[in-house]
């Protein structure tokens, strides 16, 4: 019998047929999809023929159909629906298939055929998007180090096993300290706190064996205990304990670390032909160099630092009237900030809930992307791999355009967070495959499910991601809907956020779960200035850090990082009651891997381009209008990695974003 995994999918719009697959499958099609993509593999290179575009590129781009099958399944139940079997599949995976595409790109009589081909571009005759697909396999394979040969390679070798075991002692260190502290908790010192946090810190407790409550460095514990305690003396012992995490000292000491990281991708860099380590990194990103993004953040930074020290100013005040004296410290900053919260905005979970019901904001969504692209979303019956999912024939034009899946709530099987991807990626080589898309998201059940306004925001944004896939129109897979540059990639997501907060939106689809009406616009003025809150402080923390990546990467790695890192903060004037988002020592963005590294600054560049793109509906003279929408799908919805992101933003806005929309948006324009 056939694998079902591998069997031609006799379903409507060939989605997986979830109800025949077993776990039991995985492996055994795994083994069979990888083998078929090394014979592919084996054979372009091998090929007898002169290279060509079609024979080398084409084949690439048609090898592996089995594994992206096959994959395409595992992960979405591995991610969205596990159990210890999935789990232990995915331990076993994970390794094989690294091993399996790190080979590829190192297989040299390939990148021979590759290169070949790239040295005759100019007389080839290419589409821009061939010409494109061309440049990004080529490139791929330079920057994996396949052009280098002898003792360089061995060297690029040696270098990439190194920091892979550097970046996980770093995330190990890291860890180890934030497990290792934690601060008692007598009844006298719960001042302040409330129920929630009180209720956190005991299961905390628990779970270190301790006799009551206890504060650890877990985000979701410790920021809330410095928002909330007011006990100073306390707030200053666990601000520091945080603050230090991987900088105690001893064996869990990560400051030595970084310097070797950075040290080593300094190297790395210079020996595939780049000037530094950033120049490396940002030449796949739509910044394209350090300078670019150097000029975004302090635009920034100023307004951001200067909102800071106002806020500072007002939160020195409430402090003082409570009889402390002395400057407002790191650990003052939460805890004054969150009192002037509440007098200004007093905003009631409660009270808005009933506004969110999930599937009015499904709804909601959806008539969005029919009134700006013409879409239409038909209930679908098929087999899935959980109860819980729902799917839906998305159409323009009674033409089918792709599969959308909906699996919002959470349960025990569910990693958290919230996630698109695509089980299968629109493409039109070899043949034309339409996309099938899933929204993952971690929503509390309920009759009806409500959300919270973050819980709306995230939707939405799920959702402008689902839609970069659905309406992708490209010829080849690799450059396919959300394949773009990171620095670009959250554009579609974060943009598509701010159609919930179009007061129509709102006003047709954010009805009372009982009485059916609208949300009054009281109410709803109150969400959209509690948004923009203590918005100079975020930004400072976040900027501050992004900036001393983007230092240490720019330019001769440093010696000494921590020092480096007091230089960039004492020369950008950092407020002192502020620190970094993330310090050095526990910057795992930038130190457990390469992801985040000279890249930090990313969430902001999108930001930036999401307030200035919605921008461009306001001025043509709404959320809805018509000529925007289609400039949107054009170059940046339907053209995924096909063009440079750069060129695609200055398709559809006529320049590169300014910054002017985000310093709106986030309260810090002058
Ligand atoms: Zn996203």
């Amino acid at each position: 019998m056939t694998n079902p995994l591998l069997a031609e999918w006799d379903t409507p719009f060939q989605i997986a047929p979830f109800d025949t697959i077993s776990d039991d499958d995985f492996t055994p099609a795994l083994d069979q999809a990888l083998a078929a993509h090394n014979a592919e593999i084996d054979a372009i290179a091998g090929n007898a023929d002169a290279p060509t575009f079609d024979n080398v590129i084409g084949a690439l781009e048609a090898a592996g159909r089995d594994l992206d099958k096959v994959l395409g399944v595992f992960f979405t139940v591995a991610g969205a629906d596990s159990n210890p079997a999935r789990e232990a599949l995915q331990r076993e995976f994970s390794p094989r298939l690294a091993a399996h595409f790190s080979e590829i790109s190192a297989n040299t009589a390939l990148f021979a055929r590759v290169a070949a081909v790239w040295d005759q571009r100019d007389s080839l005759d290419l589409t821009d998007e061939q010409a494109r697909v061309l440049m990004l396999t080529h490139r791929g394979f330079v920057r994996a180090g396949a052009a280098l040969t002898g003792a360089e390679a061995a060297r690029m070798k040696e270098i990439k096993g190194r920091l892979a075991v550097l970046g996980t002692e770093f995330t190990q260190n890291l860890l180890a300290d934030e497990r290792d502290w934690h601060m008692d908790l007598a009844e006298t010192d719960m001042a302040g706190l409330p129920d929630f946090v009180i209720r956190t810190a005991r299961e905390a407790g628990k779970e270190k064996g301790a006799d009551g409550a206890v504060i650890t460095l877990s985000r979701s514990l410790i920021v809330p205990f410095l928002q909330f305690s007011t006990r100073r003396d306390l707030r200053e012992i666990a601000y520091k304990a945080w603050a230090a995490r991987g900088a105690n000292g001893g064996k869990t000491d990560n400051r030595d670390i970084a310097a070797e990281i950075l040290k080593l991708r300094e190297e790395r860099a210079k020996l595939l032909g780049y000037e530094n380590f950033a120049a490396y990194k940002l030449e796949t990103e739509m910044a394209s160099d350090a300078a670019s993004v150097r000029a975004l953040l302090m635009q920034v930074w100023e307004p951001a630092k200067a909102q800071a020290e106002a806020d500072a100013w007002v939160l020195a005040q409430m402090m003082q009237q409570d009889g402390v004296n002395g400057a407002l410290q790191a650990w003052d900053w939460r805890f004054y900030s969150e009192r002037r919260r509440q007098q200004l905005h007093d905003l009631d979970e409660a009270e808005l809930k009933p506004y969110f019901q999930l599937d009015r904001m499904i709804e909601a969504s959806f008539d969005c992307a029919s009134r700006l692209f013409g879409l239409s979303f038909e209930p679908l019956d098929v087999p899935l791999y959980h109860p819980d999912c729902r799917a839906w024939n998305v159409t323009r034009g009674g033409e089918h355009i792709a599969v959308f899946i909906g699996d919002y709530f959470a349960r025990g099987s569910k990693r958290s967070g919230a996630w698109c991807s695509a089980m299968r990626s629109q493409a039109k080589h070899p043949q034309v495959q339409t996309p099938v898309v899933i929204n993952v998201c971690n929503f509390a059940k309920g009759d009806p499910a409500l959300l919270s306004y973050d819980d709306a925001r995230t939707l939405f944004h799920e959702f402008g991601h689902a839609l970069h896939q659905m309406l992708s129109d490209v010829t080849y897979e690799s450059v396919s809907g959300t394949s773009v540059a990171r620095d670009f990639v959250e554009l579609p997501s974060q943009l598509y956020e701010h159609w919930l907060d179009v007061p129509e939106v709102l006003g047709a689809f954010a009805t009372h779960s009982e009485t059916g009406q609208p949300m009054p616009q009281v109410l709803l003025d109150k969400v959209l200035a509690a948004a923009t809150y203590d918005m100079g402080f975020q930004t400072v923390e976040y900027v501050a850090s992004a900036l001393v990546d983007l230092e240490f990467h720019d330019g001769a790695a440093p010696a000494d990082p921590m020092a480096r890192q007091a230089e960039i903060l004492d020369e950008l004037g950092m407020p002192p009651a502020i620190g970094m988002r993330h310090a050095t020592p526990h910057f795992a963005h930038v130190f457990s891997g390469d992801g985040y590294s000279s890249g930090y600054y990313s969430y902001m560049w999108s930001e930036v381009m999401d307030a200035d793109a919605f921008a461009a509906f306001e001025e043509a003279g709404g959320a809805f209008d018509e000529t925007v929408a289609k400039a949107l799908e054009e170059n940046i919805l339907s053209t995924g990695g096909s063009r440079d992101a750069a060129e695609l933003y200055t398709a559809f806005r006529g320049r590169l974003p300014g910054v002017e929309a985000l310093l709106k948006g986030r309260g810090l324009a002058a």
